[in-house]
């Protein structure tokens, strides 16, 4: 790290202080950028890194809401509008108790470059909120949703800023959150996207995420003369991410062995196929967070407590959450043969996990570059949506997947052109950076 980034990092980390999410995301982005400010002083003139550091807005909310029992409960909504360099603030809104302004500063900035990656008009922007889903009825969540659109309706707009789902907001909670801008606004329009098929959503959407991961991986696989079929596949997570994972590694011949919950993780030997993907939609419904269930109703074993990185499998596909596989985890997985691993989550590997599967040669795909195809069939349904026209699902399919041949391939070639070879953490950090730093450079002093 050269003393000009270590600098900016020990800046970061002093302005931004209990936001260790925030500053690991930075670090591996200015690790991998550190080369292309040296080769172009003009970026480091205009103060690009400085200015990207710094989200453009931060909005803080109260959301005060009541149970079914008449008991009053107030969290904290917030939306980070990161950056709109290439357009409008895009990006998930996430539910869930863990959520801090940091986590949401993390996820704004990783989304900035994810954004640019997808090769549509998209700036980054993640929101959010410290309430738990976990056991609220229909209401509770509909009431939740309600108020928190009362606050931020004022901040977004379709060409303003266009939020999404992402953990714990899911078709239901965007429909309740689209109802209550559009009965506050009075504008039917495409502000929110994951939006339901009969208003304005897009086709595809819902496994958009899932099936851009393995579309990705199939292309690294292919860089090495392999593909997907015949392959086994470890899974975290349950919810939609993994879903789409799921289905699409089945349609290509691979075998999905693992999935997990917060609660642990279960083995299903014969794949997880058929009625059992689709058995993954309602235990995301029942709001239950718990994967043990699907060992029951399965009578499959399940390891309480554990995350499933422990099993053989050629390549893992993490679909969960932030720093869900550390150090040992990625050792674990290296010593048991693993070829490749696509991050279907937003940053799922720590900075130790990362470097264990660099120095071992693991193809590996960071979830900014991995998990685009997600918000890359949002940007799909921001554009029907001017259009006022639907597209196939077979038209989004092939749409999204020639973005993530793209992607693939801009990260490949920018590695390459950087002096790292292979290496598609520092092809992502570096083309997701170039695109957006030459749009501020081209705005003036914005
Ligand atoms: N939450 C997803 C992500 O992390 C999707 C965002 C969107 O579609 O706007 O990229």
């Amino acid at each position: 790290m050269t003393e000009y980034i270590s600098k900016l990092l020990a800046g970061v980390k002093a302005k931004n202080p209990a936001e260790p999410e925030f500053h690991q995301a930075v670090e591996e982005f200015l690790e991998s950028v550190a080369i292309v400010m040296e080769r172009h002083p003009e970026y480091r003139s205009a103060n690009i890194l400085e200015r990207l550091i710094e989200p453009e807005r931060i909005i803080i909310f109260r959301v005060p809401w009541m149970n079914d029992q008449g008991d009053i409960h107030v969290n904290r909504g917030m939306r980070v509008e990161y950056n709109s360099a290439i357009g409008p603030y895009k990006g998930g809104i996430r539910f869930h108790p863990s959520v801090t302004l940091g986590t949401l500063k993390f996820l704004g900035f990783e989304q900035t470059f994810k954004n640019a990656l997808t090769t549509l008009p998209m700036g980054g922007g993640k929101g959010g909120s410290d309430f738990d889903p976990k056991g609220k009825s229909d209401n509770e969540i509909m009431r939740f949703c309600q108020s928190f659109m009362n606050e931020l309706f004022r901040h977004i707009g379709p060409d303003t800023d266009v939020p999404a789902g992402d953990i714990g907001v899911g078709g239901r909670e965007v429909g309740y959150m689209f109802g209550q801008y559009k009965r506050i606004k009075n504008e039917f329009t495409g502000v929110f996207t994951g939006k339901g098929i009969n208003w304005g959503g897009s086709l595809i959407r819902p496994e958009a995420t899932g099936f851009g991961a393995v579309y990705f991986v199939q292309e690294m696989l292919k860089t090495k003369g392999q593909g997907i079929e015949g392959k086994t596949f470890a899974l975290s997570g349950f919810g939609n991410v993994a879903w789409g994972a799921a289905l699409k590694i089945n349609q290509l011949g691979g075998k999905v062995l693992t999935l997990s919950g917060p609660d642990g993780f279960i083995i299903d030997p014969d794949g997880v196929k058929g009625e059992k993907v689709d058995y993954l939609l309602k235990l995301r419904k029942s709001n239950k967070d718990a994967i043990e269930e699907y060992a029951k109703e399965f009578k499959v074993e399940f390891f309480p407590g554990k995350r499933p990185w422990g099993v053989k499998v050629d390549v893992a596909i993490p679909c969960a959450t932030q720093n869900e596989l550390n150090e040992n985890d990625a050792k674990e997985l290296v010593k048991n043969g693993l070829t490749c691993l696509g991050e279907a989550a937003n940053m799922p590997t720590t900075l130790e996990g990362y470097k264990v599967f660099r120095d071992a040669g693991v193809l590996f795909a960071p979830g900014k570059a991995a998990n685009a195809g997600g918000v890359a069939t949002s940007g799909l349904e921001m554009s029907q949506n001017s259009m006022r026209l639907p597209w196939s699902a077979v038209e989004v399919d092939k749409r999204l997947h020639e973005i993530m041949v793209r992607i693939h391939n801009n990260c490949l070639q920018t590695a390459e052109r950087f002096g790292t070879p292979g290496n598609y953490v520092n092809g992502a950090n570096i083309a997701g950076f170039l695109k957006v730093a030459d749009a501020m450079m081209d705005q003036g002093l914005v």
